[in-house]
């Protein structure tokens, strides 16, 4: 059975929502350099392509709210709520208390790979992000100073003024653009393989509230060998944010949370 029965949960109107794509004006382009990060905003109804430019090369995303950065991505949930991958209609959820959905996938052009012989598939909510501590302890005191982790912590103090330390602390797990994932049957570890993405692919969603991204092309490229080092080959990823010409009739933008938040006191 599953955890979480999910024929209450309020589901988009993915049908407008993908209606609205036969007229989309692009509006900002945006170039996250290859083991390196940067941010974006994306105005609630506006709909954001992250593209595989030059290639096969995976992100790190980071989402906030733009106008309240305590609200932001919970992979946790949003795996709970959808499965270990994402993709077309699937909703992305913030964290407690806000839990609502603050982003709908609309688009997907690796949707054909599905789930693999192995397990895996693409964009997962699994993985955390690749991150210098980590290294530390699997490399015997090893620094390495450009896993995603510390690239998108550069990137979000720079777009938001704090230092480093504070801006680390927003810093949160992450949705894998384009990475493909799975668990070993035998032992249940998490295991990567090369992404099948290529040079025009990209992932579509549309923001059901505000959003700040933040992103990283993390520094295991396709992600086929090791993310921690400047071993693979690297590549910059485009993002593309486009305004539709209107919004599907009755939308309404997504609601925080209605549980009062008294926990029974
Ligand atoms: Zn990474």
């Amino acid at each position: 059975m599953l955890c979480y029965p999910v024929q209450a949960l309020r589901r988009p109107d993915l049908k407008g929502y993908r209606a609205l794509r036969a007229d989309l004006r692009l509006v900002k382009r945006v170039t996250v350099p290859a083991r390196d990060a940067a941010c974006w905003t994306v105005p609630t109804g506006y709909f954001c392509r992250i593209v595989c430019s030059e290639g096969a090369q995976v992100g790190d995303l980071n989402l906030f709210n733009a106008n309240n950065i305590n609200e932001r991505l919970y992979t946790g949930k949003t795996r709970a709520l959808n499965g270990t991958h994402v993709g077309l209609g699937d909703q992305l959820f913030s964290n407690m208390p806000y839990l609502r959905p603050i982003a709908t996938i609309t688009h997907d052009t690796l949707d054909w790979y599905g789930f693999d012989a192995f397990g895996g598939s693409v964009h997962d909510v699994i993985g955390t992000r690749c991150d210098p501590y980590t290294y530390n302890l699997l490399s015997e005191g090893g620094q390495y100073h450009h896993c995603c982790h510390s690239n998108l912590t550069r990137a979000f103090a720079e777009e938001t003024g704090m230092p480093l330390d504070e801006a680390s602390t927003h810093i949160h797990d992450v949705l894998n653009v384009f990475m493909c994932t799975g668990f070993t049957r035998d032992t249940g570890q998490y295991f990567m393989k090369a992404s099948p993405v290529r040079p025009g692919d990209y992932l579509e969603f549309f923001a059901e509230i505000d959003l700040l991204a933040c992103m990283s092309a993390c520094p295991g490229g396709d992600c086929s060998t090791e993310h921690s080092s400047d071993a693979a080959a690297c590549f910059p990823l485009e993002v593309e944010v486009y305004r539709p010409s209107s919004l599907p009739e009755g939308w309404i933008p997504s609601q925080v949370n209605g549980y009062d938040g008294t926990h029974g006191v």
